[in-house]
């Protein structure tokens, strides 16, 4: 900091050739030249620059007057440049303080100035996840046969090749098989149980059977795993819902009423039901259900291929061989059985034209549907 008195010998000089009064000049420059580097103060640094420049011990301005105007006055004046001297390092000191605080109180200004939070900000939208539209699709389902009294089974999804076929009337040389190319788990050495990735939700249906006698009312929910070429129509899993009612009074007019009010509940009132005869181990007699194609209201159009119907899931009533393998009594007893695609249905009913869209986990689509 620079000091424009000059505090050294020439000064002392001037303090031996002159009077009292000329004591009080040298210390009122002395004075305004504090008070105007103190005023300039205006951050901590230049608080201590000030602070070491006037008050430092060893180079300090009031230790070098000390040295160089105090200790030398002659005698007839060492009484008023000590009194000037205390005045003046009661002044500085003082002043130092001051400025101080002031320059503290001024960072925390600073300081909440820049931690201020601005109420009127918008706020940050955190992403939330929401359910996935498959499993919308099959909390629907749930839903509707909940309705209708039925209750949630659920299976393991690696399974035996007994569940998974031969108890459903598929046995090894069956051709159906052919159908449903199947992951086989690698055998460990020395076992004797195979086991495959389950195909369909059929399982569930014999083990429910195994432990439950009738009345049976079950959907299962699930996923299930086949061989196929991944493509938009096809993926290695996928999901099925797998519906059966078993009792001692269900007609073939309760099976159809049961699917007919299912497909209304599911894609809206106008969609019209149809039937076809079809063929699947595990049923007798089997239909192929169809629904009025949902684009086009029947009329025909480019996805119903201009037939006005949509092809969409197999059903039929349990063929009695297969009350044999969980000791249902074949003669008292009749019930049906659907397996429906999950995938397929919502596809449908959302209009995507990808099976592929569901599991790439993308959010710009998945957000459509939330
Ligand atoms: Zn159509």
């Amino acid at each position: 900091m620079p000091v424009p008195l000059d505090y050294t010998r020439r000064t002392l000089d001037d303090i031996r050739a002159g009077s009292p009064e000329h004591v009080e000049t040298l210390f009122t420059d002395l004075r305004a030249d504090f008070d105007a580097a103190a005023a300039a103060v205006d951050t901590a640094g230049a608080w201590k620059s000030l602070r070491d420049a006037w008050l430092g011990r060893k180079s300090g301005i009031l230790s070098a007057i000390t040295d160089n105007w105090l200790k030398p006055a002659p005698p007839e004046l060492k009484r008023a440049v000590g009194a000037a001297l205390n005045q003046i390092k009661a002044h500085v000191e003082a002043v130092i303080e001051e400025r101080r605080l002031a320059v503290e109180a001024s960072a925390d200004q600073l300081a909440l100035a820049a931690e201020r939070t601005d109420l009127s900000l918008p706020g940050v939208a955190r992403p939330i996840g929401t359910r996935h539209i498959l499993r919308q699709t099959m909390d629907d389902f749930e839903r509707i046969f909940l309705s209708l009294g039925y209750s949630v089974a659920q299976g393991p999804e690696i399974e035996t090749p007994y569940y998974n076929f031969e108890a459903l009337n598929i046995p090894e040389t069956h051709p159906a098989r052919d159908t449903m190319d199947t992951f086989y788990l690698d055998l460990p050495p020395g076992a004797l149980t195979q086991y495959l990735l389950r195909t369909h939700t059929s399982p569930v249906q014999v083990r429910t059977m195994e432990k439950q006698q009738p009345p049976v009312r079950i959907i299962v929910p699930g996923k299930v795993y086949r061989r196929d070429n991944p493509d938009s129509t096809h993926s290695y899993m996928f999901h099925q819902v797998e519906g059966l009612a078993v009792d001692t009074d269900i007609t073939f007019c309760e099976f159809k009423g049961t699917i007919e009010y299912f497909i209304r509940e599911f894609f809206g009132p106008k969609v019209k039901t149809r039937f076809r005869p079809s063929y699947f181990p595990f049923t007798e007699p089997s239909a192929e259900v169809d629904a009025s194609c949902i684009f086009c209201d029947g009329a025909g159009c480019r996805i119903c291929k201009y037939s006005g119907w949509i092809e969409l899931f197999g059903s039929g009533m349990v063929d009695p061989a297969v009350y044999g393998f969980v000791n249902y009594d074949a003669k008292k007893l009749c019930g049906f059985a659907f397996g429906l695609g999950v995938d397929r249905f919502a596809m449908l009913k959302y209009g995507i034209d990808d099976i592929q869209l569901f599991f790439q986990n993308d959010v710009r689509f998945l957000r459509q549907f939330s």
